[in-house]
């Protein structure tokens, strides 16, 4: 079949929207009729090299739609299920997955890198040439044919536009807080970074009963919206990481149990953690460029026993924790629609990314009804 994309041609280059040929489903794949997706910080790393992507490619790793046809041998969804698509297609198998890390998984990380589905082979193409799957989903489409372990059915009245972010964003950031950290009521935290991942993250930390909440960002808008959504006290991002961290620690009694850190500049990773209390855990979720190095107050360490905790895709369990996030989020406890800025159109895909990379939206959603764009 033939669908509208918003083709990567190559790394540095400019999205371009056009018709891309999908192939139909192998086996142990599902083809999906997409609704809604999110355009991410990731979806920008493609772009601008800062993660390695093959190209050409079909970008976007949040989406949420209604499964259209499925190949051989799948199990868990039939047509017209309505679900949300996660990136991390866990083997069950490997070292990681038997540790009870599936977020981890081996398999899935390595698969990552070639662009293909699990096989390695693309289902996308253009002009007879393969294009390859950004992160094993390809949602800047109409259509996608994805892993079968990458979809998580949803309920039927669950909102397109919350579930896709459910899918990357959301996850990533209420996860670090519920899964990664494992926050108590009464815990005190930071936030570092106000951006679609870091208020989820405020969200996440807010429905769980975590008081005082502190966000903490460069810019004065963001800090209004984060207070809007619930955060106790905002700290304007000072001349140094020292003078942001003694902020925090000032507005909560003396430092935090855990400080998410989400925005993935080294300056602010070390501010997180100088801003924690004895025992406290710096949880680094922000990607930072891969030779990036955070220069820590050794002694500190042992003398205070503050961690660094790495958090990778929320440590979610997206079969568990999208519904979870989900029901939370239609009982009102997790206002995750207040997250979506922008609406747009899939034509639109490459004016949404800039929005993102210039940090006017908070998160940028392209609506994508019955496989046609539609209207903003
Ligand atoms: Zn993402
Ligand atoms: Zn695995």
């Amino acid at each position: 079949m033939r669908i509208r994309a918003a083709v990567l041609p190559a790394t540095g280059a400019d999205v371009v929207v056009t018709d891309v040929g999908l192939d139909e489903p192998h086996a142990d794949e599902v083809l999906v009729r997409l609704r809604a997706a999110g355009v991410c910080h990731s979806d920008l790393n493609a772009v601008d090299g800062t993660a390695e992507t093959r190209c050409p490619a079909v970008l976007g790793h949040e989406g949420a739609g209604v499964v259209e046809r499925v190949g051989e041998g799948v199990r868990t969804v039939r047509p017209g299920d309505h679900v949300a698509l996660s990136w991390m297609p866990s083997c069950g198998r490997c070292e990681e997955c038997l540790r009870d890390l599936p977020h981890l998984c081996r398999e899935a990380w390595t698969a990552m890198g070639h662009g293909g589905l699990m096989d390695g082979t693309p289902r996308l193409s253009l002009d007879g040439e393969p294009v390859y799957h950004y992160s094993f989903l390809s949602t800047f489409a109409e259509a996608s044919v994805v892993p079968e372990r990458c979809v998580v059915p949803i309920p039927n009245d669950a909102p397109f536009d919350v579930a896709a972010l459910v899918g990357c964003a959301v996850s990533t950031g209420v996860g670090a807080v519920w899964r990664t950290a494992g926050v108590r009521p009464g815990d005190r935290v930071a936030v570092f970074g106000c951006g679609g991942v870091g208020l989820s993250a405020l969200l996440g930390a807010q429905a769980v009963g975590a008081a005082p909440i502190v966000a903490v960002d460069v810019s004065e808008s963001k800090l209004a919206f984060a207070k809007d959504l619930g955060a106790t006290d905002t700290v304007a991002w000072r001349e140094s990481a020292e003078e942001a961290a003694e902020a925090v620690r000032d507005a909560t009694g003396g430092g935090v149990d855990y400080a998410f850190e989400a925005t993935g500049r080294p300056e602010a990773m070390l501010a997180a953690f100088l801003s924690t209390r004895r025992r406290g855990a710096a949880v680094l979720i922000g990607i930072s460029r891969p030779d990036a190095i955070i220069p820590l107050p050794a002694q500190s360490i042992p003398r205070t026993e503050r961690r660094i905790m790495g958090s990778a895709y929320g440590s979610v369990r997206p079969e568990r924790d999208f519904a979870a996030i989900l029901r939370l989020h239609a009982d009102g406890r997790l206002p995750l629609d207040r997250l979506i800025s922008h609406r747009m159109t899939l034509e639109q895909a490459p004016e949404a990314m800039d929005l993102v990379r210039t940090g006017r939206a908070v998160r940028a959603v392209l609506d994508l009804v019955n496989g046609e764009a539609a209207a903003a």
